[in-house]
């Protein structure tokens, strides 16, 4: 959920994908959750298997917890880029070579370059920068005008685990990363550039070049924003990491309901968005903000699992971007 796989050519990197989902009681209840190895044969794209990298930006099992079967079953050649925390949790998994803590390169402001092969010119570079996570949801006592906020799961877990966490509170949060991630030219220049994060956040937190113009003068070409958790008691998203990263495509992702099972989601007829949330409203949000920032274009909000999006790099194309994404017909609902 909320995941992605992106691809140049034979350049490709996974953030996040996950698509076992427990029911509410499973989660919630803290009963035994586990990967849905079939679902995953059956949805994971394809291009998966040449992946050179994993990138995490959270811990909990909506995030994390299809890696260590994508990594040994799939993306075989992939090193999986996280916090410390999701080394841990997944060090029964993968051999130590293949985790790496991109804590160290946050706290220096450092990219990490991601190569196909020991000593060749990296072809990509992975920026993280240390962010938070939201609350996840919010629950109104009847009559009384209060707000309990819940933030579940939290937690750190700073040595290898021997066994893969068997329940929903045991993939603790661990430490939140939003990330860069530049595709690079053969001379090292950046070709194409993604934000990613997979919580929403306020600044300076999770926001690149601190909220500033980007050093090198190159834009965002696309960003992937997480519209799922409590976004409305966060101070201004998502507007204000639009307006941080000024992206030339806009991608809404985090908003399906996870407590069913994606089961070839795209093939039905209706899609439908995480309860509790009003999910229009955010997108209604997101368009406006757009418009202020003089963006071109329309927020897209695309199918959770089996969305395969070309971005063409010409800055002329944004139309058949936006035409390809009416493709798979999809109804999108986004009730509370
Ligand atoms: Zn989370
Ligand atoms: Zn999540």
């Amino acid at each position: 959920m909320g995941g992605y796989v992106v691809q140049r050519g034979s350049d490709v990197a996974l953030f996040g994908t996950v698509y076992s989902n427990p029911s509410l009681l499973e989660a919630m209840g803290d009963h035994q959750i586990r990967t849905n190895r079939a679902l995953v044969d059956r949805l994971l794209p394809r291009e998966a298997i040449q992946a050179q990298a994993v990138v995490i930006g959270h811990s909990h099992y909506d995030h994390l917890m299809d890696t260590p079967y994508i990594a040994n079953a799939y993306a075989t050649n992939a090193k999986v880029y996280g916090s410390r925390t999701t080394a841990s949790l997944i060090a029964s998994s993968l051999p130590p070579a293949r985790l790496v803590d991109v804590g160290p390169a946050a706290a220096a402001g450092k990219g990490i370059d991601i190569n196909s092969a020991a000593g060749a010119t990296p072809r990509m570079r992975l920026w993280p920068i240390a962010s938070v996570h939201s609350d996840q949801f919010r629950v109104m006592v009847p009559l009384s005008g209060v707000n309990i906020p819940f933030h579940v799961w939290r937690g750190e877990v700073s040595e290898p685990l021997t066994t893969l966490p068997a329940h929903s509170s045991g993939w603790a949060e661990g430490e939140v990363y939003a990330y860069l991630l530049d595709f690079l030219d053969d001379q090292g220049r950046v070709e194409f550039r993604i934000y990613y994060q997979d919580s929403g956040t306020d600044a300076p937190m999770g926001f690149p070049w601190g909220g500033k113009e980007p050093p090198d003068g190159k834009r965002v070409d696309v960003s992937l924003i997480c519209l799922g958790g409590d976004f409305e008691h966060l101070h201004n998203h998502p507007e204000a990491i639009i307006k941080a990263t000024r992206p030339r495509y806009l991608l809404l992702g985090h908003w399906e309901k996870f407590f069913v099972a994606q089961d070839d989601i795209c093939r039905t007829s209706t899609v439908r968005a995480i309860p509790l949330q009003d999910t229009h409203y955010f997108i209604r949000r997101a368009k406006a903000a757009m418009k202020s920032a003089r963006l071109d274009g329309k927020p897209i909000v695309p199918c959770p699992t089996a969305s395969v999006l070309n971005f063409p790099i010409d800055p002329a194309n944004h139309a058949a971007v936006h035409k390809a994404m009416k493709k798979p017909s999809t109804t999108y609902e986004f009730g509370r």
